[in-house]
């Protein structure tokens, strides 16, 4: 999503005919209100951003699920980038990846390994038995079966590594990792703050992922601050 155009400028096939939707507009014309639209990990990031100290702090947050996806703010502001893209920290090269067809059309994608179906999915590759969802394999992991414990840390030391690699791009004052995947338990958590902490150059040595500050409804919460911080787009804009 771009704040900026209001335009969805990219979809998987999750939702059909999703690309190209004039969200912005769209949703003024229905509503009669101004709007400001950004995609749900950006709204998440918002108030975790606000919560920072002296409105100038640097965040790297990222949402580990049924993908991978993630917001960037830098000096108290986040970051869009060209088309909105920026932030899509599933799409970062992963050596743990290597060779693996991503969602996007590339391969070798963090997503591809670290996301919760990506997981999964390497769970069978392991064993060669299909697994119905990623909390069978966390189940098989805590149980102590070595495949599970090496398809959870697999994907966690990809997503630490990644995260780490960003931080010393960026130097942010706070990590976050949210999503569901960083809930199946500590074998997840651990991996990737080690892999994590590994990565960093020495000014950066004391900072730890952390979880989210709010629950579930973060998303809405921060949607509902977007029109304090973004582009307005007003009703009759289409027409
Ligand atoms: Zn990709």
């Amino acid at each position: 999503v771009d704040p900026h155009s209001g335009l969805v400028t990219s979809a998987t096939d999750s939702i059909s005919g999703w690309a190209g939707t004039a969200l912005g507009a769209g949703l003024a014309d229905r509503t009669g209100l101004p709007v400001a639209c950004d995609n749900d990990v950006r709204a998440t990031a918002g108030p975790e951003l606000a919560a920072l100290a002296d409105g100038r702090g640097s965040l790297l947050f990222a949402a580990v699920g049924t993908g991978v996806g993630g917001a960037l703010a830098v000096d108290g502001r986040m970051l869009h980038g060209a088309y909105g893209i920026a932030g899509h920290l599933g799409h970062l090269p992963s050596a743990e990846a290597a060779g693996l067809p991503c969602t996007c059309g590339a391969t070798g994608h963090l997503e591809v390994i670290a996301s919760g179906p990506g997981i999964a999915a390497h769970y069978e590759r392991l064993t060669g038995a299909p697994v119905d969802r990623l909390e069978t394999v966390a189940a098989r992991a805590a149980g102590g079966e070595a495949a599970a414990v090496r398809a959870v840390t697999t994907g966690a030391t990809a997503a630490g590594r990644a995260l780490g690699g960003l931080a010393n791009a960026l130097g942010p004052d706070r990590v976050v990792v949210g999503g569901g995947v960083p809930r199946i338990g500590p074998l997840y958590g651990d991996a990737l703050a080690a892999a994590f902490a590994a990565e960093l150059m020495p000014p950066l040595r004391g900072l730890l992922p952390e979880p989210p500050l709010l629950g579930h409804d973060a998303a809405v919460t921060g949607a509902a601050a977007l029109t304090t911080t973004l582009p307005l787009h007003h009703p009759g804009a289409l027409r």
